[in-house]
């Protein structure tokens, strides 16, 4: 039984929750150590409350509960964070693309809430923790305007029409409502996101499924909501400086986003209502509140409002995340 209760918690533990894809691959067993299921595994939802993929807290006082049962129940432990209308508003996941994804656009907060059942936006980030050599990347188009995008669409005109672009391992790339995006195959990234669900396919590459259908597109919603004045990125080389081990990534209204790398010893000041930890690379300890924790490649947590200082040891590769002040 979870201890609803408890004071001094510092950090909780996730249990991923794993989505097969037709673009999924096997990497997230051989390179993240993972116990996922057969077939094709595209995503890994790390550090989530959304109903489609609600982590089960690993470990500790709320060993069982779900994050949005602990969020609902324990709000003090987020810093009385208000959420996004509500709802824990962060998302990260790991994705493995075996095969590109589809082309797709999300919406931002306004569209959402309006056209989908008072849904979220969905901003989203990727940092590339690997790439094989050659990998591309669709971030952007080329059209003026709906109606030269809804004819490129419908020539099927996608290389005039998309931004493909190198991508390499340390890569890193803001993806904004509106910009028409998809990783390519060769890629595993970790994202974060707002805490939302909403995307809309323009292009799937005349995927069929295992069932013989295809997957659905949404041209009409895709030309509401592409931002046509965006200049699309030529490149996703981190240019931040690193300044004693950490690099801001992203800084936006939805969240920061940084890469901290520890060589032996680092300490980390939570000073946030909550903070998003994915280890994407190497292993270590963190002590918090006297209690020590292990940490390895595939490690994910949450820093709560009363972890204080936390002390890493080891070497350590993380993204981390929280809201912005
Ligand atoms: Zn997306």
């Amino acid at each position: 039984m979870a201890q609803l209760d408890a004071e001094n918690v510092g950090l909780v533990f996730m249990k991923p929750v794993f989505v097969k894809k037709i673009w999924g691959g096997r990497k997230l067993a051989t390179e993240f150590g993972y116990t996922i299921p057969d077939g094709n595994v595209g995503e890994c939802w790390a550090i989530s409350a959304h109903p489609a993929g609600d982590c089960a807290i690993e470990g500790g006082p709320f060993e069982g509960l779900h994050l949005d049962e602990l969020w609902a129940a324990r709000r003090d432990l987020f810093g009385n964070c208000l959420g996004d209308r509500g709802k824990f508003p962060l998302l990260i996941k790991i994705l493995d693309t075996h095969e590109s994804l589809s082309v797709q656009v999300h919406p931002g907060d306004v569209y959402a809430a309006e056209h989908e059942n008072g849904s979220l936006g969905k901003k989203e980030c990727w940092y590339i923790v690997h790439a094989d050599p050659g990998s591309q990347i669709i971030i952007g188009q080329h059209a003026k305007n709906a109606d030269e995008f809804r004819k490129m669409v419908e020539a099927g005109d996608w290389d005039r029409l998309l931004n493909k672009i190198p991508v390499k391992t340390g890569d890193f790339f803001a993806v904004n409502p509106g910009t028409i995006h998809a990783l390519c195959g060769g890629c595993l990234a970790i994202e974060t996101q707002q805490s939302s669900d909403i995307t809309y396919r323009v292009y799937d590459y005349d995927r069929v499924q295992p069932d013989g259908t295809k997957r659905e597109l949404h041209i009409e919603q895709a030309c509401d909501v592409v931002d046509f004045s965006q200049v699309p990125p030529t490149s996703g080389e981190v240019t931040a400086p690193e300044v004693d081990g950490v690099t801001e990534l992203m800084r936006c209204d939805k969240f920061v986003v940084d890469r901290i790398r520890v060589k032996e010893a680092k300490s980390v000041d939570q000073k946030w209502p909550f903070m998003c930890v994915s280890v994407y690379g190497g292993e270590g300890l963190v002590k918090v509140l006297g209690k020590e924790y292990p940490l390895k490649k595939g490690s994910h947590f949450l820093a709560l409002s009363d972890a204080g200082t936390m002390e890493f040891s080891g070497e350590l590769s993380m993204i981390t995340s929280h809201l912005p002040e």
